[in-house]
Parts: structure tokens; C-alpha cells; sequence
């Protein structure tokens, strides 16, 4: 499938930027993951909001609304227009001179292509996780392609045949690697409150949505450590991790949660996650 850089679109092996775009040599770019149901766009303008909010953060402007015809090109263009897909986005500032300030003026660089992914039977899954601590910067609410501390953190649970990692701060629960996280305990639910040490998770609101449409007691309460024990349940969020229900939690080198199937609460929200994404279809 062909990629659109600027505005057209052409093979990948024939997309180039310079050596001196600013996303290349200092991360100085945002991106975006918005998933295709069947074909179809879901949350588009959620994930254009997001990138709206980074642009501000980053003092960057840019009109998001510029893109959402290469968006939806990118799926409509693609051998599997009807199945599920996923459009990965990437605004970089532009071309400069490398300088440690934002330049004046440099046109940005905008990368836009899709891919298939199976969103189909998420809650058939299961993924075991790794804990480690949040090597991170300040700033994870706004939605960089500087991931080299998420990458680092994602590698150190692939390296042991585990899924993802699990980040804490401050004896606090952050989030995912690249995934929101979510703790049942006692019929509560807790996730981190909005704020710069996590990324605004577009599945994250729509599953506190859920939750409180199906009268589940929802908090935006980080999780601590010392509650680990007896904890009920775990789940994780993503645009393509959906619903994903944890069963092991690995922390220093033993086991601190163990759970072989998904519990009430995240069997209740995966079915109502799967009812809004595929339009109420069974
Ligand atoms: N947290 C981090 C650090 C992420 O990178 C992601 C997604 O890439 C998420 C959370 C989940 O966000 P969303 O639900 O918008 O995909």
C-alpha cells in the first residue's frame, strides 16, 4: 500500500524527507493511531482533538482539519478497505536548521499511511505484563513520536516473553508502556487522573464513559503498589489494545498478580466496548 507524505500519495521506498526534518533529528513531532471498525472511522474526532491539544502544548501550528481527507483516504485506497485497519499519523514541525528553539518558519512534514490489525475477538485475548518503574519525562500528555524511554520500557517485558509494561512513579500506577491502565478492587475501578504523567487515552474515556453508563463506581484514583494484594482484576486500554484483560503481573522477578480469566467488570466492559465499536452488532 502507498503512503501520503505532504499531501501525496506514493510507495513507501519512494517517500523521503530530509536529514534535517526536525521529527528525524530531534523528535520535534507528534502522531496519531485512529482505528477503522469494519472500514469505518471511529473517534476521529477525538484523536484529531488529541493532536490539537499536543500542537497547542508544543506551540505548533498547524490546522488538523487539513487531514482528515488523507485519513480517510488512506483506509479508502487500502486492499482492505472493509476490514479492520488503523491509520498512523505523524505531524513533524518541518525542515530547519537545527536549532534547540523552534524556528520561525519551516514547513511542517505529514506522514499519513494504514495498516490492517485485528481489532476482531480482543476479549479472546490476554496479555501478562512486567512492572518497572516510570523512567519517563514530565510532559506524557502530549503525543510525541519521542518514545526512546516507552521503546526502552515495552523491550524490557519483550525481552521476557511478556506483553507490556506496566509503569509506577512515586509508588503510584502511571500507566502502560503504551496502553492505559485500569484495577478493580472491591467493584471499584481506578485509573490514573488526567494530567501530564500520563497520555489522555482516547479508549481511557471511552471506557469511563462505559462505566458510568452501566452505573460502575469509576474513579480517576491512581493505583497504588502497597494494593496489590488482593487486588480482583486488571485490564489495560488502546486504540489497538481495546479491552485487553491481564492475567500475570510480574514485579522483580515473582509473580504479584495472577488472575487466569477475565473478571465480571472487565467481561462487562468488553462487551460494551465491542457494542459501540461495531454499532451495536452482536
Ligand atoms: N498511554 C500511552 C503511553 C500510549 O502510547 C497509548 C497509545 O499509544 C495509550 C496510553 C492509549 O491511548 P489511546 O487509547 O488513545 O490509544
Amino acid at each position: 500500500n502507498e503512503v501520503c507524505l505532504n499531501g501525496e500519495w506514493m510507495k513507501p521506498e519512494e517517500a523521503q524527507i530530509s536529514v534535517f526534518d526536525r521529527g528525524f533529528m530531534l523528535g520535534d513531532a507528534l502522531y496519531e493511531v485512529i482505528p477503522f471498525y469494519d472500514g469505518k472511522v471511529f473517534a476521529l474526532e477525538e484523536h484529531l482533538d488529541r493532536l490539537k491539544y499536543s500542537l497547542s502544548q508544543i506551540r505548533f501550528d498547524f490546522e488538523v482539519k487539513k487531514l482528515v481527507p488523507f485519513i480517510l483516504q488512506a483506509v479508502e485506497r487500502s486492499s482492505y478497505a472493509e476490514e479492520d485497519a488503523a491509520v498512523y499519523l505523524q505531524l513533524s514541525r518541518g525542515t530547519a536548521p537545527r536549532t534547540h528553539f523552534f524556528p520561525q518558519s519551516s514547513e511542517p512534514n505529514f506522514l499519513v499511511y494504514s495498516f490492517p490489525v485485528k481489532l476482531k475477538d480482543f476479549e479472546q485475548r490476554s496479555w501478562r505484563l512486567l512492572l518497572a518503574e516510570d523512567i519517563r519525562w514530565h510532559r506524557c500528555d502530549i503525543k510525541t513520536t519521542s518514545y526512546l524511554a516507552n521503546t526502552m520500557l515495552n523491550d524490557e517485558s519483550h525481552r521476557l516473553g511478556l506483553d507490556e509494561t506496566l509503569l509506577f512513579r512515586d509508588g503510584k500506577i502511571t500507566e502502560g508502556s503504551h496502553s492505559t491502565a485500569f484495577f478493580v478492587k472491591d467493584n471499584v475501578i481506578y485509573t490514573h487522573p488526567e494530567g501530564p504523567e500520563i497520555l489522555s487515552g482516547i479508549t481511557r474515556k471511552i471506557v469511563i464513559d462505559l462505566c458510568r453508563e452501566l452505573s460502575l463506581d469509576i474513579r480517576e484514583e491512581s493505583y497504588r503498589l502497597e494494593d496489590f494484594e488482593n487486588l480482583d482484576e486488571v485490564f489495560l486500554t488502546g486504540t489497538t489494545t481495546q479491552v485487553m484483560m491481564i492475567t500475570d503481573i510480574f514485579f522483580e522477578g515473582s509473580k504479584i498478580f495472577s488472575r487466569p480469566e477475565a473478571g465480571p467488570v472487565t467481561q462487562k466492559l468488553q462487551k460494551a466496548f465491542k457494542e459501540k465499536t461495531r454499532n451495536c452488532q452482536a
